[in-house]
């Protein structure tokens, strides 16, 4: 069928059936939809037969690139094999069972049980049911409250969105749930004002002691937070903040959960987040790279300790999905794994590309629209400001972002605008000559944005 139309016919289909996630949907009646057609590598085609080279690796999560075979020919034969069973009631099969060896072997230690999902919204919500069936099991049924921070990203369901500390998605959805307890973000560059970024970075931590000490340690079941802070604009923590974060969850006896929805699977030049900041998380959602995005699937890696309470203190935990574990998903999801593990390809983001990417992306702070070029492996983010030396932010949020945006499409790069931050998470098998690519595309675009600026100044 896609074969047969064109954009325009495409388009009116789309905007006649289609209600799409996380789009104003005034402006794509007005626009129409890009509609992607294809990809490879690194790079995608839309049905006008643009090119892109995708600075997002779709939504953080095509970690391995597009157009893998060995992901296809997996899928192919598990669903020759066994298309679907559930693992419910004392049920496996063997995608799922490797899938979980693998996982407690690529996890940092202590993590060795794995409760599988569908997403990453699930995996939190998972975390929420966990959790507090821990704290019951062990007799403290009044432990309940999850501590998360402001402008988190932890997905979209209703738990997803009550932990995530996104203010225009409560704001619609009379979010969050109760339960639910926020505290400040530790980004130094918006917040931090005059102080020291190490200051900064221990003051914001022991909120989260204040908050524990408010509502008494009693009811306290959980801490949440992303190792960096992704949708919410690539927040990188001061050094002194997850060593004093660690100090305050060792000292009360709460749980830390450690989304690893996007850090996971290579994006920060380690396995996992946890990794590049030396946590010990009690739970860990995750999803995105663990399949590339090539099937949906998620999961909560458990620690040991958590494990034996629920495994041996508890008869049947009420929770799952049809899907938990889906066979096809879950030989997906092995199959990249091999392919990140085999072809160094974390390994590589660590010590090579990673590296690259990083030097090329701080020459961009030297452009008078930049106030801060940072990153980690292949995380980066700029921040749009109207004045350099003071971080003043422009008048109007969010503008001159979606401008740079829009020129980095024009230029055949996708990069994207959080705001006035513009951020990048792109596929990890990115060479020295994309990331070239990437950086001076990212220049161009920058500069028409200042050129339209002035222009309108
Ligand atoms: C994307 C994301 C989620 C939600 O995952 P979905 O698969 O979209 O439900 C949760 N946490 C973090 C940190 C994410 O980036």
């Amino acid at each position: 069928m896609t074969n047969q139309l064109n954009t325009q016919e495409l388009q009116d289909l789309d905007r006649d059936h289609f209600l799409h996630p996380f789009t104003n949907y005034k402006e794509l009646n007005r626009k129409g939809s890009r509609i992607i057609t294809r990809a490879s590598g690194p790079y995608l085609w839309d049905s006008e037969d643009n090119c892109y080279l995708d600075g997002m690796a779709g939504l953080w999560c095509v970690n391995i690139g597009y157009g893998r075979t060995e992901l296809a020919a997996a899928a192919q034969k598990q669903m020759s094999e066994l298309p679907y069973y559930n693992t419910f009631f004392q049920t496996a099969h063997p995608p799922a069972i490797e899938l979980a060896s693998l996982l407690s072997e690529l996890t940092p230690a202590g993590l060795n049980h794995v409760f599988f999902t569908n997403s990453g919204s699930e995996a939190n919500d998972t975390v929420i049911r966990t959790a507090r069936q821990y704290w019951n099991l062990l007799g403290q049924p009044e432990k309940q409250i999850f501590i998360s921070r402001k402008n988190a990203y932890h997905g979209s369901t209703m738990a997803g969105a009550s932990l995530g500390g996104m203010s225009a998605m409560h704001a619609q959805g009379g979010l969050p749930i109760p339960g639910i307890e926020h505290i400040d973000q530790p980004d130094w560059y918006k917040e931090g004002g005059d102080e020291d970024p190490a200051e900064f970075g221990i003051r914001i931590a022991r909120q989260l002691e204040e908050k524990i000490l408010e509502h008494g340690e009693s009811r306290i079941a959980a801490f949440i937070a992303e190792p960096i802070q992704g949708a919410g604009g690539v927040i990188i923590p001061p050094a002194t903040y997850w060593p004093e974060i660690k100090r305050i969850c060792n000292h009360y006896q709460i749980l830390l959960v450690v989304d690893e929805v996007i850090c996971g699977f290579g994006r920060t030049g380690k396995w996992f987040g946890s990794d590049l900041y030396d946590i010990s998380p009690d739970l860990m959602p995750i999803a995105k790279g663990l399949s590339s995005g090539y099937l949906p699937i998620g999961g909560v890696m458990i620690a040991d300790h958590v494990a034996r309470v629920l495994t041996e203190e508890g008869d049947e935990f009420a929770h799952g999905f049809t899907y938990s574990g889906h066979p096809v998903c879950s030989a997906v999801a092995c199959a990249n794994l091999r392919i990140l593990r085999d072809e160094n390809i974390v390994s590589n983001v660590d010590s090579v590309t990673g590296p690259y990417l990083q030097e090329r992306w701080a020459s961009l702070a030297d452009h008078p629209l930049v106030g801060e070029a940072r990153g980690v492996g292949f995380l980066g983010a700029l921040e749009l400001v109207a004045d350099k030396s003071a971080r003043k932010p422009f008048g109007s949020p969010g503008a001159v972002g979606a401008i740079c945006r829009d020129s980095c499409y024009e230029n055949g790069l996708i990069m994207r605008a959080v705001g006035d931050t513009m951020i990048i998470s792109p596929p990890l098998i990115l060479t020295k000559e994309h990331i070239d690519e990437l950086v001076e595309t990212a220049h161009r675009s920058l500069d028409q944005t200042l050129a339209k600026l002035t222009g309108m100044r």
